[in-house]
C-alpha cells in the first residue's frame, strides 16, 4: 500500500526494472488494521506516508549476485552520487547505507510536504511518466528542467496538486 500519487512512478519504475515491492506504507488503517511491516523502519520514516518502498529483485536471492542487477542499476539511475538522490527522491538506501545495500533491499522515498505521521502528505513531487495508456505521445515531450518547483511555503502553502513537471525520467 502506498500513497497513490507514487503509484505512476512505481508503474514506471516496474516496466524498466525487475522490482519487487516489499513494503509501502506501514502504520494503522481507517478501519483500525495496520499495514505493512510492524516496526521495521526509523522514527519518521517515510513509511509511514506512504511515500517509501522497499524494494528486492522479482528473482529474490538474500547474496548479491545477478539477480540484484537490475536493482543496482535502479538505485544508480535514483541516487548517482552517494547522499545525493536525483529528484524527485527525498532518499534512496542502498550499497553504503546501514541496512540496505545489494542482497538486502533498496529504499526509495519521494519528497514531499513535511507530514505528521501516519497522514496523507499535502504535497509530493513525482517524475512525469508521460500518457499511461498505452498511445503514443503525438509529439516528443519538450527538456524540463532539472530542479523541481520549489516546494510551497509554510505549513500551510495550499498546494494539494501533485507536481509532476520536475524531472526527466533518465535524469539527464
Ligand atoms: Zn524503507
Amino acid at each position: 500500500m502506498v500513497d497513490r500519487r507514487i503509484v505512476p512512478n512505481l508503474r514506471w519504475i516496474a516496466q524498466r526494472f525487475p522490482i519487487y515491492v516489499s513494503d509501502g506504507y506501514s502504520g494503522p488503517l481507517p478501519n483500525g488494521e495496520h499495514a505493512g511491516c510492524h516496526g521495521c523502519h526509523v522514527r519518521h520514516s517515510d513509511h509511514y506516508n506512504g511515500l517509501a518502498v522497499d524494494i528486492s529483485p522479482l528473482n529474490w536471492s538474500d547474496k548479491c549476485d545477478a539477480n540484484w542487477r537490475g536493482i543496482t542499476r535502479l538505485a544508480l539511475w535514483a541516487e548517482p552520487q552517494q547522499n545525493e538522490p536525483a529528484s524527485p527522491f527525498r532518499w534512496v538506501g542502498y550499497d553504503g547505507d546501514a541496512g540496505h545495500g545489494c542482497g538486502h533491499h533498496l529504499h526509495l522515498s519521494w519528497e514531499h510536504a513535511a507530514t505528521p505521521q501516519f497522514e496523507i502528505a499535502e504535497w509530493v513531487e513525482v517524475f512525469p511518466v508521460g500518457a499511461q495508456t498505452g498511445r503514443k505521445p503525438r509529439s516528443p515531450r519538450k527538456d524540463r528542467p532539472k530542479t523541481p518547483p520549489a516546494p510551497p511555503p509554510g505549513p500551510s502553502g495550499g498546494i494539494s496538486t501533485v507536481h509532476s513537471g520536475g524531472v526527466s525520467p533518465r535524469g539527464d
